[in-house]
Parts: C-alpha cells; structure tokens; sequence
C-alpha cells in the first residue's frame, strides 16, 4: 500500500459521514470572517477568527456553513481567551439564519477560550455571525432610499482608503435658528446593532407622517453618518479600518492617511456646526442598553449635566429597553479620553453628545431566549431615541 493510499485509508478510517455526506465552511462574501481549522467531522468542527487587518483585534465572525440537513453539527470557535473582549463570551449565544433575513439565537457555551454550539440546521445552508450582519449593499441600498425622500441630501464627503465613499445624509434645510444634530454610527464596523439603529432612525425621522420628525425638523437640522467605517464592514473587522486604525481614538488627530473616515466627517461638523451627537456602538460584554457622556471633558458643566440629565430622563420614560445602572465607570473630572468620538465634539462644540451602547447579548431586563438583543430591537431603539431628543431640542445651545 502506497503512502498515499494509506493515508487515504486512515482519513476514510476516520469518517462517520453518510456516503455522498459533503460539507463547506465559507466565508468570502461581504464582512465574512473566519479560519478554518477542522471541518471534515461534523460533530468536530474547529474555527478561528481572523485579526483585524495590521491589527490584533478579533470578535467578529460571520460564515455559511452547506451540508446536509437534520444531523447534529458541533461547531467550536477557539482563542478567544485572546480575542478584544473575552468577556464578550459568557453568556453570550451565537447568531444564526437560513434566510439572512431572520437571525436567531443558537444556545452556546464558552469554557477555556472556545465558543461551542450545536445545531441540527433545517435547511442545507445555514449562516452563522457575532450580531445580525448588516451589508455594505444594505447600506447603499439605505442612502438611496433617504435621498430619495424630500427632505433628504446625501453628502459624499470623500474616499475611504479602500476607496469607498464616505457619506452623509444630510435631513431637513438648515437656518440661523435651528440647531445641528450629528448621528454617527459603527466607528467599530463589528457593532452592526449600530447600523440597524440609524436605519430605524432614519426610517421615523424621514415619515412625514410622525409627529416626533414633524416637531424635530421644524427645530433642527439632521447629520447622519449610517456608517463611520464602511472599509471595515465589508473585510468583516471588529473594531479597525482598512489600515488597522481604531477610529475612535482618532478624534484628536484625524488624518487622510490614516483616518479620512474621521478627518472628513469632522471637517464636515465644523463646517456646518454640532449642536448634539449620538455616536452610535455596540458592547461586547454589557447585557444592557446604556449610554456614555462626557462628564470627564475639561469643560463639562451644569448646563451639560443639564442636558445630559434631560435626555436619559426622556429615553428611560420612552422604552424599558433603556437603563441607567449598568454601564461603563463614570470618567473622573478632567480624564475624559479626548481622542474618543463623542468626548472629543463634546469639549470642542460645548455640545450633549454621548456614546449609545447596545448589548451583544441581550438586555437583561427583557431578555429573549430566541433572538437575544437583535436587529429589530435595535431598529426601534433608535426610533425611541429619536423621540426622546424631543425633550432636549429647544435647550440645545
Ligand atoms: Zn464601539
């Protein structure tokens, strides 16, 4: 017997699949991220995931998986002891869809750095991915829905490094009188909740039937930036740009180089003014909706507080999805990190801004078994928020 053949031999030794049994694990599609290790078994199927682009970051992953239905398939995710957030893993359940419409939870565990599940899947194809993904032609498909409604201009502001166009929608016609609010969202391009958040937004602040939209329009003029790092989204990264660059530490020296994401939309708040900003994330490792303000900053002042105050009063009447308990550590006077986002327009507009996190995993106060925190309840939270910047517009500067 051949070496060859006898290694065919073991290798078949090995198999328990049915004849004809085949499976494939793909990822080369729009923010599709993973590494095969082992995937011959299916009741052994070994993954890792791929680090950001020049950068050590790791969380996101996002695969199809083709085989035959109705047998169990375990699937095991390992080094993630050494992934961004390892605290991200417990209690977290991954996200899985046959039809890429429809994301549902698939019952995981996490012991010594490898994520496992098990499905049996329904349908020869199945999806796997940290968060509910949201495309690159979803997102371009979004700015032309809005440009298409009256009240909306979509702004491109430049390229990215990959090439793609950073874009803006700008929402209603600005005068002396009203005020400048900038929505920005998915700085980290893993936090997809980020994106389904704006589109929800968009959705009730471009109805011209919603009275919240009615009565903010009449007062502001909106900026919404529905993706920060479109770069990033679509090589399937956590947290980095095409050059490995995490973008909200960037907000203190933005550049073309390295940065145009932030260099060009900063240049564009400072052309046309910040009145407020929501930047918009996703937390690995919080099980809650919350929101981080920027009490830290040099200039941070009762009026502030005012404002801050006003508007987490607004959002925890307006959805229980809301809480204000758990959440990052209160900054200490004057340690605000500057080159963060939200802290740095805060401390040069003087202006409410504040970093929103959504959950991974879920919001412990409602959770669900079935879809965990998901796209949906993404989308409505940012319609809730929307309504609750209703009770802070008119003290806005
Ligand atoms: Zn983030």
């Amino acid at each position: 017997i051949s070496s060859a053949a006898s290694d065919v031999y073991k290798r078949q030794d090995k198999l328990i699949q049915p004849k004809g049994f085949f499976m494939k694990i793909s990822s080369n599609f729009d923010s599709g991220n993973i590494k095969v290790i082992e995937a011959t078994d299916p009741l052994n199927i070994q993954l890792e995931i791929n680090k950001d682009h020049q950068s050590e970051f790791y969380q996101w992953f996002h695969f199809r998986l083709e085989t035959t239905p109705y047998q169990l398939h375990k699937l095991n995710i390992n080094e993630l002891d050494k992934s961004a957030y390892p605290d991200g893993w417990e209690g977290y359940q991954a996200v899985a869809s046959y039809d890429r419409q429809t994301w549902f939870r698939v019952p995981s565990s996490y012991e010594n750095g490898t994520l496992s599940f098990e499905i049996e899947p329904e349908c020869g194809s199945v999806y796997f991915a940290y968060f509910a993904p949201y495309s690159y032609d979803r997102h371009l498909d979004l700015l032309s829905w809005a440009q298409s409604q009256g009240a909306c201009q979509l702004i491109t502001l430049g390229e990215t490094l990959d090439g793609r166009d950073m874009s803006v929608l700008k929402i209603g016609e600005p005068s002396e009188d009203k005020k400048t609010i900038w929505i920005t969202a998915r700085q980290h391009p893993g936090e997809t909740m980020a994106q389904w958040y704006v589109e929800g937004l968009l959705h009730k602040l471009l109805d011209d039937e919603d009275p919240h939209a009615a009565a903010l329009l009449s007062k502001a003029v909106f900026y919404v930036v529905p993706n920060m790092n479109p770069d990033g989204s679509a090589r399937g990264h956590l947290r980095t740009n095409a050059k490995g660059v995490n973008l909200n530490r960037e907000w203190q020296t933005p550049s073309m180089e390295n940065s145009p994401e932030v260099y060009l939309v900063l240049n564009k708040m400072r052309e046309a003014g910040l009145d407020m900003h929501l930047d918009i994330h996703g937390d690995e490792a919080i099980p809650y909706n919350f929101v981080a303000g920027s009490e830290g900053i040099p200039s941070y002042d009762e009026r502030l507080k005012g404002l801050e105050d006003s508007f987490k009063a607004a959002l925890l009447t307006i959805t229980p999805e809301f809480q204000d308990e758990h959440g990052y550590p209160k900054d200490e006077p004057g340690q605000a990190n500057l080159t963060v986002g939200s802290s740095a327009t805060a401390e040069e507009f003087k202006a409410l801004t504040y970093t929103i996190e959504m959950p991974f995993k879920d919001n412990n106060d409602l959770p669900d078994p079935d879809y965990g925190w998901s796209d949906r309840r993404s989308y409505q939270f940012g319609q809730d928020t929307l309504a609750a910047i209703v009770n802070v517009v008119d003290d806005l500067r």
